[in-house]
């Protein structure tokens, strides 16, 4: 088997994709069942533990799942090494499905993080298992949901189930139209996913501008009389209680939400006394929000990353002036180069080193150059092959 992937591309993935999140669930990768064949050999170049919020490679990686009552190998093994206490910044996830995987998870306080794209028949089949989760204040995360039952949904709802919905994700890759107003409507406010970074950027503004055109979009395409609906009918008719998304419920969808779905809620995503310092000032005397009128809405429908003056996480200040603290960004450049030219090379050939002339061997070559899967998803089979338009604009102005 190909070791694709190995300790420091792992280091240096999660880097790049923790830049917009960092209270990363990291040690999901480690055991994903995702990455069986990978070894972790080489000493991490980033070598940070961690209590620090950062990720730290290991030596031999693959011992997924391990087992209830175990604590030498698989989960147990990285809760006893790595998560001896909660009052870090990593926080310990598994990604195990039910009933075991959940079963196994709880018995080592890790939470639940499924990317779930079945109809939610799973939901259904645990109930009792969600029930006494919920009774123990014990969190669930479910990603995507885009193609649940409605009776599935109600599940979710009558036990506390998060909802996290990778909307950009979700509709580039066909995981099922996002599904905000199936959980608004059961007074779940869901959380906003990243899920795939390799083809749709992580940051927050876009995954907020997403949630908020989706939404409206549809909500606005049911509300139109039906002989106004043109050839796009999106569902029914708006039911009483369906409202349109405001601003500050994404920003608290992006927030708030999200510290609930990770099991942090008591920890960080609010401004309130007693939680840590987490805190992002966002710069409003710029060109792209001034004259600010409406600080939710300035954030959700003018801003983007740019507008990102300082970044303060558990009391530490992580960036500053629009600048990151204590990292060597050309430094990691490199890093995340030369894993790129490790990863092809072990797939494509001896190629080593940056030069990516020598990466161009093999199944690699110019005439057949090596393809990431860059549209597919990150945890469906593709329903059908869509293709591609090949459109003309018209003749019109
Ligand atoms: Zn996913």
């Amino acid at each position: 088997m190909i070791e694709r992937f190995q300790g420091t591309d792992r280091v240096c993935a999660a880097y790049r994709q923790g830049r917009e999140q960092p209270r990363d669930n990291y040690a999901l990768c480690v055991l994903s069942p995702q990455t069986s064949g990978a070894t972790f050999p080489e000493p991490a170049p980033l070598n940070l533990s961690p209590k620090t919020g950062s990720a730290k490679a290991e030596t031999p990686g693959y011992e997924f799942p391990g087992a209830i009552g175990n604590e030498e190998s698989g989960l147990g093994r990285l809760r006893k090494q790595w998560f001896s206490s909660n009052d870090q910044l990593v926080t310990l996830g598994f990604t195990g499905g039910p009933p075991a995987g959940w079963q196994l998870a709880r018995s080592f306080s890790a939470v639940i993080v499924n990317h779930n794209n079945t109809t939610g028949q799973n939901m259904i089949d645990n109930e009792p298992l969600l029930a006494q989760f919920a009774n123990e204040g014990f969190p669930v995360e479910q990603i995507h949901c885009a193609r649940f039952t409605p009776a599935a949904y109600d599940v979710c709802a009558k036990h506390g189930v998060h909802i996290s919905i990778a909307g950009a994700i979700e509709m580039q890759m066909g995981h099922g139209m996002p599904p905000y107003q199936a959980c608004l409507n059961r007074g779940i406010l869901p959380s906003l996913s990243s899920d795939v970074d390799t083809n749709m950027t992580p940051d927050m503004f876009t995954l907020m501008r997403t949630a908020f055109t989706c939404q409206r979009a549809l909500l606005h395409q049911r509300a139109l009389p039906a002989n106004q609906q043109g050839g796009t009918p999106m569902g029914p008719p708006v039911q009483p209680g369906e409202k349109l998304l405001t601003s500050y419920q994404v920003l608290q969808m992006a927030t708030w939400s999200g510290a609930v779905a990770a099991g942090l809620g008591s920890k960080v995503g609010r401004l309130v006394p007693g939680l840590e310092a987490d805190v992002i000032v966002l710069n409003a005397r710029s060109l792209n929000t001034w004259p600010l009128n409406n600080a939710p809405g300035a954030i959700v429908t003018m801003m983007d990353t740019s507008n990102v003056d300082t970044v303060i996480i558990g009391g530490t200040i992580k960036k500053q002036a629009g600048k990151l603290v204590g990292v060597n960004e050309e430094k990691l450049l490199k890093d995340i180069e030369a894993a790129r030219d490790r990863v092809l090379a072990r797939i494509n050939g001896p190629a080593t080193g940056s030069n990516t002339n020598a990466i161009y061997q093999f199944l690699n070559s110019m005439g057949s150059p090596y393809r990431p899967a860059f549209l597919r998803s990150c945890c469906i089979a593709p329903v059908m092959n869509v293709g591609v338009y090949n459109a003309s604009p018209g003749t019109g102005a």
